[in-house]
């Protein structure tokens, strides 16, 4: 998920300003056709088959596969694509020359202004670089419950095969043999739905027992799986669970998101590498559920750490991740409300962080009165 200001863009005069995944879109600089990409140096994707790849774009060589051998990039790769649309594909780093991607790896800041129309470079991996970590987006299968109609049958369907401890175990080796013992790792499931294989959870415990600090690890789930199970799972890992209003028992939904936030608030979980997410799947045709559902959701939230719901307008997957159609004003929509809960948690992170108590409460009549302005 791209945070506010995650990603650096540097001019040919060396100036460097960060800014967000809205603006990268929104200022359509994502084409980057002719440019060096890092795709595959420092993270990969997984697909459910095994195979890897640098990027969703699945841009130069192939890396190998999880299960027998791979290799990550050593360098660059020409991109070839008219426009880079998925998020994961948009941070990584790229420039307009070789010369300029050598230096992207350094981690020079020079903050001036910068003109969207002189960016010969952008960084998303900035952060994760310094913080020598390698990212690993790991499809585990295909199998899930629901049939989104919006979700190729290429990514889910009810019939395919659970992978099992010993073929995750063997991925683990895999990886482990192919990049540096001093690296963390940030690892992202998905499916199909992750959490219906009975190993999934064995081998997450496994992987947050066996790096501790060193990894982090986030599961994407449409949440059907029992609160109970979500909980337990939400101590290893940051939960993003996904709503689609086609399947997803909403009442039911609703109870479960209660318990989990409930659950945080007792524990007084404050660990930012265990967060809990709601992201709401909305169609030009379900807004209105959506942004009901997302002041429901956010009532429940009297910390920053207990809860972050989200607005997510659908991509079409077999479009080279690009939107389905909204209108401008849906698409403003969206982004007025996802801002907002932004705005909220960043006021809230900010006095978080100065905070000694680590009390800090916002009553459900002040999130109502913030929320207020919203004109949705
Ligand atoms: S589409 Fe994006 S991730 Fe793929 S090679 Fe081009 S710039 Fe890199
Ligand atoms: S829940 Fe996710 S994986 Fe399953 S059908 Fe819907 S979008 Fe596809």
């Amino acid at each position: 998920m791209a945070k506010k200001s995650e990603i650096k863009i540097t001019d040919h005069a060396g100036n460097t300003v960060f800014v967000n995944m809205t603006d990268i879109k929104t200022h359509r600089l994502n084409q980057w056709q002719g440019w060096f990409c890092g795709l595959g140096m420092e993270n990969f994707n997984i697909l459910n088959s095994g195979r890897m790849h640098g990027g969703v774009c699945k841009t130069g060589r192939e890396l190998g596969n999880v299960y027998t051998s791979f290799k990550m990039n050593t360098e660059p790769t020409k991109c070839d694509k008219p426009s880079c649309h998925c998020g994961s594909d948009i941070l990584i780093p790229k420039a307009k020359t070789e010369k300029e991607f050598a230096k992207l790896m350094k981690h020079q800041i020079n903050s001036r202004k910068v003109k969207y129309e002189n960016v010969i470079a952008v960084d998303g991996h900035f952060q994760m670089r310094k913080d020598n970590t390698i990212a690993i987006d790991w499809n585990v299968g295909k199998r899930c419950n629901y049939n989104c109609s919006y979700c190729p049958d290429n990514v889910h369907d009810k019939k395919s095969p659970h992978i099992s401890l010993s073929k995750f175990l063997t991925a683990l080796n895999n990886i482990e043999k192919n990049i540096p013992r001093d690296k963390n790792l940030k690892v992202t499931f998905t499916g199909g739905e992750p959490t219906f294989n009975p190993d999934f959870f064995p081998f997450v415990s496994l992987l947050k027992n066996k790096y501790k600090e060193r990894i982090t690890i986030f599961t994407n789930t449409n949440g059907s799986h029992t609160k109970e199970y979500l909980d337990a799972l939400n101590k290893y890992s940051t939960l993003l669970i996904s709503v689609h209003f086609e399947f997803t028992n909403v009442k039911r939904l609703i109870e479960k998101i209660r318990y989990l936030v409930k659950v945080r608030q007792q524990e007084q979980r404050y660990d930012r590498k265990t967060l809990l997410y709601v992201k709401i799947m909305v169609t030009p045709t379900t807004l209105q559920n959506a942004k009901e559902l997302f002041f429901e959701l956010t009532h429940f939230r009297t910390h920053v750490f207990d809860l972050r719901v989200n607005l997510e307008p659908i991509v079409d997957k077999e479009d080279d991740y690009k939107l389905i159609s909204y209108s401008d004003d849906q698409k403003n929509i969206i982004r007025k409300i996802n801002e907002h809960d932004r705005l909220l948690r960043t006021h809230f992170e900010t006095i978080f962080k100065k905070s000694s108590t680590k009390k800090l409460f916002r009553s459900k009549e002040f999130i109502e009165r913030t929320f207020a302005n919203v004109d949705v």
